[in-house]
């Protein structure tokens, strides 16, 4: 791996992978048939605190750089993608917090967390998908308190979330400049989840509608200003990409890994298979896709770690990982043959894990419409 990670990264790296291969990597064969959330390794994770990776160390956490979150996040989705799509997707619930927030949401955010929560970003809607702009979810302010009413649905960590981010309209005339982002815990009166996705991969994931009945929130939960919602997701969006780039990452590498083993072992025309230089290249291939999408992964976390723009870069980053997480795990599938296809072995949930990263966060339809825009500006003159 070519991360040029820490000391303390490092050291954090050795425990998250033992307690990968005791905790997750056997396991997860489990979860992927029953599709339970693991609510009892899940608590040892966060015991670990693993769901932390993204905290500043001001707020409690280990103040990690971006490069070591990430060398860990990818360890953690070569154990089970889901497992590391749940955290993830809670570092996403908190992220808007993190760029727009008050003090006080960031100190209740981040304790919560800390404390073993996770968060949720509430955006899709069953009419707002890739057009984020069409969110029908409203907050109509009475006095000191927002009324919200609403449905959300996909929902990663829907029903298992402490506080959601969620986007509502405080002035549907306005399109996405009437959008705003609210902090709302999840036993607040009025929260409701429904609609458990029994779904193709990820399955140690949650992922659920969230529905706002009559749901009022204080005033002081609105995360920034009134209309400023769309921005504050867009960016929040942008570097939740990076991150579910290194999770495909993992993936990827996680197929390129059993390929090998596999295929050294396994003897046809009197050889291992991977004496043939046409399996080789394969590999060789899967190597240098994988080592750039790191490389991308890594480039637009530094970025965000530098406060600099980042929105194309993640969008390649996140677009670029999850086509070769795709690709990577239908051809180590290949190299397995016909147990590739076999559920005894571990490489065809590695691709149905990975066909998410093409679908949320932003289709990679709308990944491309992100870099030809960039392009299209001139901004990636030299
Ligand atoms: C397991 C899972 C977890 C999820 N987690 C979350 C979450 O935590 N929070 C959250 O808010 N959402 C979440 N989502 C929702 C996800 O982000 C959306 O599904 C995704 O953005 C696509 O929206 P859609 O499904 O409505 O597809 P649609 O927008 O209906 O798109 C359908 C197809 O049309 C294409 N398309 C649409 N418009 C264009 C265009 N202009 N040009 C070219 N092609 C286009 C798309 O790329 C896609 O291929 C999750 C989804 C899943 C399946």
């Amino acid at each position: 791996m070519a991360y040029l990670i820490s000391e303390l990264g490092k050291e954090m790296l050795e425990d998250v992978r033992r307690f990968c291969s005791r905790e997750i990597r056997e396991q997860c064969r489990n979860w992927d048939i029953t599709g339970e959330w693991p609510r009892e390794a899940y608590t040892k994770a966060f015991e670990m605190g693993y769901q932390t990776l993204d905290i500043p160390e001001q707020l409690g956490g280990p103040g990690l750089d971006m490069v070591d979150a990430a060398a860990l996040l990818e360890q953690i989705a070569m154990a089970d993608a889901g497992f590391a799509v749940t955290l993830a997707a809670s570092n996403l619930g908190l992220k808007p917090v993190m760029l727009a927030g008050s003090e006080a949401q960031k100190q209740r955010a981040c304790s919560l967390i800390l404390n073993g929560g996770l968060g949720a970003f509430c955006l899709t809607e069953p009419q707002a998908g890739s057009d984020v702009g069409a969110v029908q979810t409203v907050a109509l302010r009475e006095t000191d308190v927002y009324v919200l009413n609403g449905r959300k649905t996909f929902i990663t960590n829907g029903s298992v979330a402490a506080f959601y981010c969620v986007a509502a309209m405080t002035d549907q005339d306005r399109g996405k400049r009437g959008m705003t982002l609210f902090l709302v815990e999840a036993d607040q009166p009025g929260v409701f989840t429904e609609n458990h996705e029994n779904k193709m991969g990820i399955r140690s994931s949650d992922t659920c509608d969230v529905v706002f009945d009559q749901c009022r929130i204080p005033v002081s939960a609105r995360i920034g200003a009134e209309g400023g919602g769309f921005a504050i997701a867009m960016e929040a969006l942008n570097q939740g990409r990076a991150w579910m780039g290194c999770v495909a990452v993992g993936i990827a590498q996680r197929a390129m890994e059993e390929a090998v083993f596999y295929g050294k072992s396994r003897c046809q025309f009197g050889r291992s298979i991977l004496k043939n230089q046409g399996l080789q290249f394969k590999i060789a291939d899967m190597a240098m896709k994988i080592e750039t999408a790191r490389q991308m992964t890594d480039h637009a976390l530094t970025l965000i770690q530098q406060g600099r723009p980042c929105a194309a870069e993640a969008a390649m980053a996140k677009c670029y990982a999850s086509d070769i997480a795709m690709e990577t795990t239908s051809e180590a599938i290949q190299i397995l043959g016909g147990y590739g296809y076999s559920r005894d072995y571990p490489v065809e949930k590695l691709l149905r894990d990975a066909k998410i990263f093409q679908i949320f966060e932003g289709t990679n339809e709308v990944q491309r419409m992100v870099i030809a825009g960039d392009v299209l500006a001139g901004r990636r003159n030299i």
